[in-house]
Protein backbone atom coordinates (compact mmCIF):
# COMPACT_ATOMS: atom_id res chain seq x y z
CA UNK A 1 0.00 0.00 0.00
CA UNK A 2 1.54 3.23 -1.10
CA UNK A 3 0.46 6.94 -0.50
CA UNK A 4 0.60 9.07 -2.90
CA UNK A 5 -0.56 12.64 -1.53
CA UNK A 6 -1.80 14.81 -4.20
CA UNK A 7 -0.79 18.49 -4.59
CA UNK A 8 -3.83 19.47 -2.56
CA UNK A 9 -2.57 17.10 -0.05
CA UNK A 10 -5.38 14.66 -0.27
CA UNK A 11 -4.67 11.04 1.06
CA UNK A 12 -4.45 8.68 -2.11
CA UNK A 13 -3.53 5.00 -1.82
CA UNK A 14 -2.79 2.95 -4.70
CA UNK A 15 -3.42 -1.58 -3.56
CA UNK A 16 -5.41 -0.63 -0.65
CA UNK A 17 -6.72 -3.26 2.21
CA UNK A 18 -10.38 -2.28 2.86
CA UNK A 19 -10.37 -5.54 5.95
CA UNK A 20 -10.84 -2.51 8.79
CA UNK A 21 -12.75 -0.68 6.23
CA UNK A 22 -15.97 -2.51 6.32
CA UNK A 23 -17.62 -3.78 9.81
CA UNK A 24 -17.64 -7.34 8.57
CA UNK A 25 -14.00 -7.46 8.35
CA UNK A 26 -13.49 -9.09 4.94
CA UNK A 27 -10.40 -8.22 3.34
CA UNK A 28 -9.82 -7.27 -0.37
CA UNK A 29 -8.02 -4.69 -2.04
CA UNK A 30 -9.09 -1.69 -4.11
CA UNK A 31 -6.45 -0.03 -6.34
CA UNK A 32 -7.41 3.30 -5.86
CA UNK A 33 -8.34 4.79 -2.48
CA UNK A 34 -9.25 8.57 -2.02
CA UNK A 35 -9.97 10.06 2.17
CA UNK A 36 -11.29 13.19 2.41
CA UNK A 37 -11.22 15.52 4.93
CA UNK A 38 -13.63 18.61 3.48
CA UNK A 39 -15.48 19.44 0.46
CA UNK A 40 -13.09 21.43 -1.32
CA UNK A 41 -10.82 17.96 -0.49
CA UNK A 42 -13.91 16.15 -2.49
CA UNK A 43 -13.91 18.29 -5.34
CA UNK A 44 -10.65 18.84 -6.18
CA UNK A 45 -10.60 14.98 -6.71
CA UNK A 46 -14.58 14.18 -7.87
CA UNK A 47 -13.63 16.07 -11.26
CA UNK A 48 -10.72 13.68 -12.37
CA UNK A 49 -12.21 10.21 -11.89
CA UNK A 50 -14.63 8.34 -12.99
CA UNK A 51 -17.49 6.24 -11.27
CA UNK A 52 -16.25 6.56 -7.54
CA UNK A 53 -17.88 4.30 -5.03
CA UNK A 54 -18.70 6.00 -1.78
CA UNK A 55 -17.89 3.94 1.73
CA UNK A 56 -19.03 5.29 4.89
CA UNK A 57 -18.45 3.26 7.87
CA UNK A 58 -19.16 -0.01 5.67
CA UNK A 59 -21.29 -1.22 8.33
CA UNK A 60 -24.17 -2.46 5.77
CA UNK A 61 -21.77 -2.92 2.56
CA UNK A 62 -20.17 -6.46 1.52
CA UNK A 63 -16.99 -6.04 -0.29
CA UNK A 64 -15.81 -8.07 -3.08
CA UNK A 65 -12.87 -10.25 -2.00
CA UNK A 66 -11.79 -10.07 -5.23
CA UNK A 67 -10.82 -6.33 -5.42
CA UNK A 68 -12.44 -3.06 -5.87
CA UNK A 69 -11.22 -1.52 -9.59
CA UNK A 70 -13.33 2.04 -9.55
CA UNK A 71 -11.53 4.59 -7.22
CA UNK A 72 -12.93 4.26 -3.74
CA UNK A 73 -13.84 7.72 -2.01
CA UNK A 74 -13.56 6.97 2.38
CA UNK A 75 -15.67 9.71 4.03
CA UNK A 76 -14.80 9.29 7.39
CA UNK A 77 -12.63 12.40 7.76
CA UNK A 78 -14.87 14.46 6.41
CA UNK A 79 -16.93 14.65 10.07
CA UNK A 80 -17.81 18.12 11.40
CA UNK A 81 -20.98 18.68 12.96
CA UNK A 82 -22.01 21.75 14.57
CA UNK A 83 -25.47 22.62 16.19
CA UNK A 84 -26.78 25.92 17.10
CA UNK A 85 -30.18 26.15 19.16
CA UNK A 86 -32.30 23.47 17.51
CA UNK A 87 -30.47 23.05 14.21
CA UNK A 88 -27.73 20.71 13.40
CA UNK A 89 -25.54 20.46 10.70
CA UNK A 90 -23.13 17.32 10.14
CA UNK A 91 -20.98 16.56 7.28
CA UNK A 92 -21.49 13.30 5.46
CA UNK A 93 -18.27 11.30 7.37
CA UNK A 94 -19.53 11.50 10.88
CA UNK A 95 -20.10 9.03 12.95
CA UNK A 96 -23.60 8.98 14.10
CA UNK A 97 -22.69 7.39 17.36
CA UNK A 98 -20.84 10.72 18.20
CA UNK A 99 -23.51 12.77 16.56
CA UNK A 100 -26.51 11.05 18.89
CA UNK A 101 -24.32 11.87 21.59
CA UNK A 102 -24.03 15.32 20.98
CA UNK A 103 -27.73 15.83 20.07
CA UNK A 104 -27.97 14.76 23.72
CA UNK A 105 -25.22 17.48 25.24
CA UNK A 106 -27.33 19.94 23.82
CA UNK A 107 -30.65 18.50 25.06
CA UNK A 108 -32.08 17.45 21.42
CA UNK A 109 -34.32 14.76 20.94
CA UNK A 110 -34.68 12.91 17.94
CA UNK A 111 -31.00 11.36 17.28
CA UNK A 112 -31.41 8.35 20.28
CA UNK A 113 -31.48 5.39 18.20
CA UNK A 114 -28.11 6.16 16.51
CA UNK A 115 -26.69 5.00 19.92
CA UNK A 116 -24.70 1.97 18.98
CA UNK A 117 -25.06 1.99 15.09
CA UNK A 118 -21.28 2.08 13.59
CA UNK A 119 -22.55 4.36 10.68
CA UNK A 120 -21.78 7.50 9.22
CA UNK A 121 -24.16 10.48 8.47
CA UNK A 122 -23.82 9.73 5.00
CA UNK A 123 -24.22 6.11 5.03
CA UNK A 124 -27.40 6.39 7.22
CA UNK A 125 -29.42 9.10 4.79
CA UNK A 126 -28.60 6.89 1.86
CA UNK A 127 -29.57 3.75 3.73
CA UNK A 128 -32.49 5.92 5.58
CA UNK A 129 -31.13 4.19 8.52
CA UNK A 130 -34.06 3.55 11.64
CA UNK A 131 -34.22 1.51 15.04
CA UNK A 132 -36.69 1.71 18.21
CA UNK A 133 -39.01 3.41 15.89
CA UNK A 134 -37.35 6.65 14.99
CA UNK A 135 -35.33 7.05 11.62
CA UNK A 136 -32.83 9.10 9.95
CA UNK A 137 -35.76 10.28 7.41
CA UNK A 138 -37.65 12.10 10.77
CA UNK A 139 -35.94 15.33 11.46
CA UNK A 140 -34.10 15.87 8.34
CA UNK A 141 -34.50 19.40 6.48
CA UNK A 142 -32.31 18.56 3.45
CA UNK A 143 -29.04 16.79 2.52
CA UNK A 144 -26.24 18.83 0.33
CA UNK A 145 -25.97 16.34 -2.76
CA UNK A 146 -23.26 16.28 -5.44
CA UNK A 147 -25.08 15.06 -8.87
CA UNK A 148 -22.47 12.93 -10.85
CA UNK A 149 -24.91 13.93 -13.69
CA UNK A 150 -24.29 17.61 -13.54
CA UNK A 151 -21.63 18.05 -11.81
CA UNK A 152 -22.84 20.07 -9.16
CA UNK A 153 -23.49 20.43 -5.23
CA UNK A 154 -27.67 20.24 -4.98
CA UNK A 155 -29.56 20.70 -1.61
CA UNK A 156 -32.33 18.24 -1.56
CA UNK A 157 -35.51 19.17 0.88
CA UNK A 158 -36.92 15.98 2.84
CA UNK A 159 -39.77 15.09 0.10
CA UNK A 160 -37.08 15.33 -2.54
CA UNK A 161 -35.15 12.43 -1.26
CA UNK A 162 -37.85 10.23 -1.71
CA UNK A 163 -37.50 8.33 1.61
CA UNK A 164 -38.75 4.82 2.31
CA UNK A 165 -37.82 1.37 4.59
CA UNK A 166 -34.15 1.56 4.13
CA UNK A 167 -34.08 3.30 1.05
CA UNK A 168 -33.77 6.79 -0.49
CA UNK A 169 -33.22 8.55 -3.77
CA UNK A 170 -29.48 8.33 -3.01
CA UNK A 171 -29.58 4.53 -2.42
CA UNK A 172 -32.27 3.98 -5.65
CA UNK A 173 -29.08 5.91 -7.74
CA UNK A 174 -25.88 4.82 -6.24
CA UNK A 175 -23.80 6.06 -9.88
CA UNK A 176 -25.25 9.63 -9.45
CA UNK A 177 -25.98 11.07 -5.94
CA UNK A 178 -23.19 11.31 -3.29
CA UNK A 179 -24.36 12.66 0.53
CA UNK A 180 -22.14 15.67 1.09
CA UNK A 181 -23.69 16.69 4.27
CA UNK A 182 -27.48 17.26 5.68
CA UNK A 183 -28.96 19.10 8.65
CA UNK A 184 -31.54 18.73 11.06
CA UNK A 185 -34.14 20.24 13.03
CA UNK A 186 -34.24 18.27 16.57
CA UNK A 187 -36.69 18.64 19.30
CA UNK A 188 -35.68 20.62 22.58
CA UNK A 189 -36.06 17.97 25.92
CA UNK A 190 -35.04 17.36 28.99
CA UNK A 191 -31.47 15.41 28.98
CA UNK A 192 -32.32 12.99 31.57
CA UNK A 193 -35.29 11.50 29.49
CA UNK A 194 -33.29 11.38 26.28
CA UNK A 195 -30.61 9.97 28.15
CA UNK A 196 -32.81 7.21 29.73
CA UNK A 197 -34.20 6.42 25.99
CA UNK A 198 -30.30 6.08 25.03
CA UNK A 199 -29.87 3.94 27.56
CA UNK A 200 -33.00 1.46 26.72
CA UNK A 201 -31.74 1.34 23.39
CA UNK A 202 -28.59 0.30 24.04
CA UNK A 203 -29.96 -2.40 25.99
CA UNK A 204 -32.32 -3.64 23.54
CA UNK A 205 -29.37 -3.87 21.05
CA UNK A 206 -27.00 -5.96 23.51
CA UNK A 207 -29.81 -8.42 23.60
CA UNK A 208 -30.39 -8.62 19.68
CA UNK A 209 -27.38 -7.37 18.05
CA UNK A 210 -24.12 -9.12 17.44
CA UNK A 211 -21.31 -6.67 18.89
CA UNK A 212 -18.37 -6.04 16.29
CA UNK A 213 -16.34 -8.00 18.30
CA UNK A 214 -18.26 -10.67 16.03
CA UNK A 215 -17.73 -9.00 12.59
CA UNK A 216 -21.00 -8.74 10.77
CA UNK A 217 -22.93 -6.03 9.01
CA UNK A 218 -26.20 -5.55 10.70
CA UNK A 219 -29.41 -6.76 9.29
CA UNK A 220 -28.98 -8.82 6.27
CA UNK A 221 -32.55 -8.96 5.09
CA UNK A 222 -35.19 -6.66 5.07
CA UNK A 223 -38.43 -7.62 7.09
CA UNK A 224 -41.02 -8.84 4.59
CA UNK A 225 -44.89 -8.72 5.06
CA UNK A 226 -46.95 -12.00 4.94
CA UNK A 227 -49.55 -12.41 2.10
CA UNK A 228 -51.65 -10.85 3.97
CA UNK A 229 -49.94 -7.66 4.09
CA UNK A 230 -48.43 -8.09 7.62
CA UNK A 231 -44.53 -7.41 7.91
CA UNK A 232 -43.07 -10.06 9.68
CA UNK A 233 -39.14 -10.88 10.86
CA UNK A 234 -36.72 -11.87 8.78
CA UNK A 235 -35.08 -13.75 11.41
CA UNK A 236 -38.33 -14.97 12.66
CA UNK A 237 -38.67 -17.00 9.28
CA UNK A 238 -34.52 -17.56 8.91
CA UNK A 239 -34.77 -19.37 12.62
CA UNK A 240 -37.69 -21.78 11.53
CA UNK A 241 -35.17 -22.75 8.97
CA UNK A 242 -33.39 -23.64 11.08
CA UNK A 243 -30.35 -22.12 10.38
CA UNK A 244 -28.88 -20.43 13.28
CA UNK A 245 -25.34 -21.90 13.44
CA UNK A 246 -25.45 -22.45 9.61
CA UNK A 247 -21.91 -21.87 7.96
CA UNK A 248 -19.88 -22.14 4.80
CA UNK A 249 -16.46 -21.37 5.15
CA UNK A 250 -15.82 -18.57 7.58
CA UNK A 251 -19.35 -16.88 7.52
CA UNK A 252 -21.77 -18.28 9.79
CA UNK A 253 -25.49 -17.52 10.74
CA UNK A 254 -25.16 -15.62 14.41
CA UNK A 255 -26.83 -18.39 16.64
CA UNK A 256 -29.05 -15.43 18.77
CA UNK A 257 -30.86 -14.03 16.03
CA UNK A 258 -30.94 -15.65 12.35
CA UNK A 259 -31.06 -12.10 10.38
CA UNK A 260 -27.21 -11.43 11.15
CA UNK A 261 -24.08 -13.16 9.23
CA UNK A 262 -20.53 -13.25 11.42
CA UNK A 263 -17.21 -13.60 10.15
CA UNK A 264 -16.02 -16.17 12.68
CA UNK A 265 -12.83 -17.29 10.69
CA UNK A 266 -12.07 -14.81 7.54
CA UNK A 267 -14.70 -14.75 5.58
CA UNK A 268 -14.56 -14.12 1.80
CA UNK A 269 -17.56 -12.65 0.01
CA UNK A 270 -18.23 -15.82 -1.29
CA UNK A 271 -18.31 -17.33 1.87
CA UNK A 272 -21.18 -14.57 2.96
CA UNK A 273 -22.97 -15.04 -0.62
CA UNK A 274 -23.21 -19.05 0.13
CA UNK A 275 -24.86 -18.32 3.55
CA UNK A 276 -26.92 -14.97 2.62
CA UNK A 277 -28.42 -17.14 -0.74
CA UNK A 278 -28.88 -20.22 1.37
CA UNK A 279 -31.36 -18.00 3.72
CA UNK A 280 -33.00 -16.60 1.35
CA UNK A 281 -33.77 -19.92 -0.92
CA UNK A 282 -34.76 -21.93 2.61
CA UNK A 283 -37.35 -19.14 3.15
CA UNK A 284 -38.95 -19.10 -0.12
CA UNK A 285 -38.56 -23.07 0.00
CA UNK A 286 -40.60 -23.11 3.26
CA UNK A 287 -42.78 -20.00 3.32
CA UNK A 288 -42.99 -18.68 -0.46
CA UNK A 289 -41.36 -15.81 0.28
CA UNK A 290 -38.98 -13.85 -1.06
CA UNK A 291 -36.49 -12.07 1.31
CA UNK A 292 -35.20 -9.00 -0.14
CA UNK A 293 -31.69 -7.95 1.14
CA UNK A 294 -30.82 -4.87 3.20
CA UNK A 295 -26.96 -5.12 2.75
CA UNK A 296 -25.64 -3.65 -0.12
CA UNK A 297 -22.49 -4.88 -1.95
CA UNK A 298 -19.18 -2.83 -3.35
CA UNK A 299 -16.54 -4.37 -6.04
CA UNK A 300 -15.94 -6.67 -8.26
CA UNK A 301 -17.65 -10.26 -7.89
CA UNK A 302 -17.08 -13.03 -9.39
CA UNK A 303 -19.98 -14.24 -12.02
CA UNK A 304 -20.86 -17.20 -9.41
CA UNK A 305 -21.66 -14.59 -6.90
CA UNK A 306 -23.08 -12.50 -9.01
CA UNK A 307 -25.66 -14.67 -10.55
CA UNK A 308 -26.90 -15.94 -6.77
CA UNK A 309 -27.39 -11.75 -5.47
CA UNK A 310 -29.54 -11.56 -9.09
CA UNK A 311 -31.53 -13.30 -8.34
CA UNK A 312 -31.98 -12.44 -4.68
CA UNK A 313 -31.94 -8.45 -5.68
CA UNK A 314 -34.72 -9.18 -8.55
CA UNK A 315 -38.22 -8.42 -6.51
C1 LIG B 1 -23.94 -4.15 14.45
C2 LIG B 1 -24.77 -3.41 13.43
C3 LIG B 1 -26.00 -2.90 13.79
C4 LIG B 1 -26.79 -2.20 12.87
N1 LIG B 1 -28.00 -1.72 13.26
C5 LIG B 1 -28.76 -1.04 12.37
C6 LIG B 1 -30.02 -0.51 12.77
O1 LIG B 1 -30.45 -0.63 13.91
N2 LIG B 1 -30.74 0.16 11.84
C7 LIG B 1 -30.30 0.35 10.57
O2 LIG B 1 -30.99 0.99 9.77
N3 LIG B 1 -29.11 -0.16 10.16
C8 LIG B 1 -28.33 -0.84 11.03
N4 LIG B 1 -27.13 -1.34 10.64
C9 LIG B 1 -26.69 -1.19 9.24
C10 LIG B 1 -25.86 0.09 8.95
O3 LIG B 1 -25.22 0.57 10.13
C11 LIG B 1 -26.71 1.20 8.36
O4 LIG B 1 -27.30 0.82 7.14
C12 LIG B 1 -25.91 2.47 8.11
O5 LIG B 1 -26.79 3.49 7.74
C13 LIG B 1 -24.82 2.33 7.05
O6 LIG B 1 -23.93 3.44 7.19
P1 LIG B 1 -22.41 3.34 6.71
O7 LIG B 1 -21.79 4.67 6.91
O8 LIG B 1 -21.74 2.21 7.36
O9 LIG B 1 -22.65 3.05 5.18
P2 LIG B 1 -21.78 2.10 4.23
O10 LIG B 1 -21.99 0.68 4.62
O11 LIG B 1 -20.41 2.61 4.14
O12 LIG B 1 -22.55 2.37 2.86
C14 LIG B 1 -23.86 1.88 2.67
C15 LIG B 1 -24.34 2.34 1.28
O13 LIG B 1 -24.47 3.75 1.31
C16 LIG B 1 -23.58 4.35 0.36
N5 LIG B 1 -23.02 5.56 0.96
C17 LIG B 1 -22.28 5.67 2.10
N6 LIG B 1 -21.97 6.95 2.32
C18 LIG B 1 -22.51 7.66 1.29
C19 LIG B 1 -22.50 9.04 0.93
N7 LIG B 1 -21.88 9.96 1.66
N8 LIG B 1 -23.16 9.41 -0.21
C20 LIG B 1 -23.79 8.48 -0.99
N9 LIG B 1 -23.82 7.17 -0.70
C21 LIG B 1 -23.18 6.77 0.43
C22 LIG B 1 -22.52 3.30 0.04
O14 LIG B 1 -21.96 3.49 -1.25
C23 LIG B 1 -23.34 2.03 0.17
O15 LIG B 1 -24.08 1.82 -1.02
C24 LIG B 1 -26.32 -2.02 11.54
C25 LIG B 1 -25.06 -2.53 11.18
C26 LIG B 1 -24.28 -3.21 12.12
C27 LIG B 1 -22.95 -3.74 11.71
Amino acid sequence: MDCTCTKNNIEHYNNFELKNFNTAKVSTLADDVYFIHSEADFLSIIRNIKNPIIIGAGSNTLLSSSGIKNPVIITKKMSEISIRKDMVEVQAGASVQKLSLEAKENHLSGFEFLIGLPATLGGAVAMNAGAHGQTISDNIISARIYDMEKGEILTFGKDELEFSYRNSIIKKNPKRYIVLGASFKLEKKEKDLIEQKMQENTEFRKKVQPSLALPNLGSTFKNPKTKDGEPISAGLLIDKCNLKGYSIGGAKVWENHANFVINFNNATSKDYTDVIFTMYSKVKEKFDIELEPEIVRIGDFTPYEDEKWKIMKKN
